[in-house]
């Protein structure tokens, strides 16, 4: 049982503030994980920065160690970062809706229109794809084909007429929308496989001719460090309201929507995910930032942590715990308790500093001799809680007939009650138990 409270009392330590230290180790890993993801570099640098900012003066989490503690911290501000501004597709108020897509050729413009489309429908829109794409040969036919796939009317140039205007077509698709009843224009159009101003100002005059409600960056995420330069080059060649990333089922960590969403500031609102037509999310910040820390078995510790040490349970037990004196039968049980509920994650517990050796008492604690030490307890008046000497002969009878126990079950609970808050007022009077650090004053 000592043991097991050691373990509880080093969780419950505190050392005060994050350390510079603390937080500059933790932050070299950060750094080396962000990179890895492809964030292009100087978006890791202002990113670090931020997170030791806010790390610095953070009161050191009883629940956490200081690594523990900024890693979630990165993955805050990697969530807020990254949905800070989260949002749908902004309807306009007369229809249609004009959704215009830019990007890079191969980004995925033509398969996401087919995509939003299917989506639209699912919401009983009824969108309309315009094929504004007339660099290539085959672009018409692929949004033929998907617009066939998705159920979804295609508008494109007459065949055989040279190869047409798309300035015009995009024009021309907007009174065809109204005519037929669409709620929602998708326009479609044609990318380069690097940015040229040709392209730019192509999709330029389209913006201008159609004036849509929502210009949405199409980017393959697996860019990586190119990301800052494309996002930059139709920022300021198209504009653009919205970003969609494209081909998250590939093994990219998604650096880029760091990088994009730091360099221009606008929201990632789809998440583009396999060639099928509902491989098309909206775009989740957790689940991206959990993707580029690739920290998932920590961020799970963290969490389940923090859910088992409530910050106010370790609080009020520190509190007590600081002089044994007050410490009743009712916070023994409490922390019995607390320590049965980490129980499904003891085989993580031991990543934490000091909790190796709760982790090898919770395989021995056995369920049924927990019920029974807390139907014990329960069977006890206030007042023997409160101060267990009282307990004598007769008490202890009537404790053992009320929680169905042996006498000598309920002495031996006593016993190591009296051993416990010993052991606890040794500690607060002097230095502590090896390896502990100070306890809370
Ligand atoms: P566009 O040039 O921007 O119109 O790009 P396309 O829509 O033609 O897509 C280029 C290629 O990427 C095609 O082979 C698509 O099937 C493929 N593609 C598009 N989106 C995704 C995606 O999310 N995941 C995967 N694996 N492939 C995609
Ligand atoms: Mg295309």
């Amino acid at each position: 049982l000592s043991d097991r409270l050691t373990s509880v009392f080093s969780g419950l330590r505190s050392k005060g503030r994050l350390s510079d230290a603390d937080i500059d180790a933790t932050a070299r890993e950060i750094r080396i994980a962000l990179l890895e993801a492809d964030v292009a570099l100087p978006v890791v640098r202002a990113f670090i920065a931020r997170v030791k900012e806010r790390a610095r003066g953070e009161e050191v989490s009883r629940a956490l160690n200081p690594a523990q503690q900024v890693v979630k911290i990165v993955n805050e501000e990697l969530i807020e970062i990254l949905g800070g501004e989260t949002r749908r597709i902004r309807f306009a108020k007369t229809p249609p809706t004009v959704i215009m897509l830019a990007g890079l050729q191969g980004a995925g413009k033509t398969t996401l229109a087919g995509k939003l489309a299917t989506w639209l429908v699912a919401q009983r829109n009824a969108p309309l794809l315009v094929a504004a794409d007339l660099q290539r040969p085959n672009a018409v036919t692929q949004l033929q084909v998907l617009g066939e796939r998705a159920g979804v009317a295609v508008f494109a140039p007459e065949p055989g007429n040279g190869v047409g205007d798309p300035v015009q077509v995009a024009r021309d698709s907007i009174e065809h929308a109204r005519r037929a009843n669409h709620d929602v224009v998708i326009i479609d159009t044609a990318g380069r496989l690097g940015i040229d101003e040709e392209m730019m100002r192509q999709a330029a005059d389209i913006r201008d001719a159609v004036r849509p409600d929502e210009i949405l960056f199409v980017v393959d995420a697996m860019i990586g460090q190119d990301a800052v330069n494309t996002a930059q080059a139709f920022a300021d060649g198209v504009g653009f309201d919205g970003v969609v990333l494209t081909k998250l089922d590939g093994d990219a960590r998604g650096g880029a929507a760091l990088s994009i969403r730091h360099i221009t500031e606008r929201p990632i609102m789809f998440a583009s995910t396999g060639e099928k037509l509902d491989d098309f999310d909206v775009f989740h910040p957790d689940r991206m930032a959990g993707r580029i820390l690739d920290m998932g078995d920590i961020l799970t510790l963290i969490e389940q942590a923090e859910r088992t040490f409530d910050a106010e349970d370790a609080a009020r037990m520190a509190g007590k715990l600081a002089s044994g004196d007050d410490f009743t039968l009712d916070d023994f049980l409490e922390q019995m308790m607390m320590v049965r509920k980490l129980g499904p994650i003891g085989n993580l517990l031991g990543m934490m500093p000091g909790m190796g050796q709760m982790r090898d008492q919770i395989s021995n604690i056995d369920d049924k001799d927990l019920d029974r030490v807390a139907a014990i307890i329960r069977s006890m008046t206030p007042g023997e809680r409160q101060d267990p000497k009282i307990i004598n002969g007769s008490r202890r009878a009537r404790i053992a007939a009320g929680s169905g126990t042996q006498i000598g079950d309920v002495s031996g609970l006593v016993t190591r009650f009296f051993e416990a808050r010993k052991m606890m007022k040794q500690m607060s009077a002097g230095g502590g138990l090896p390896g502990m650090g100070g306890l809370p004053g």
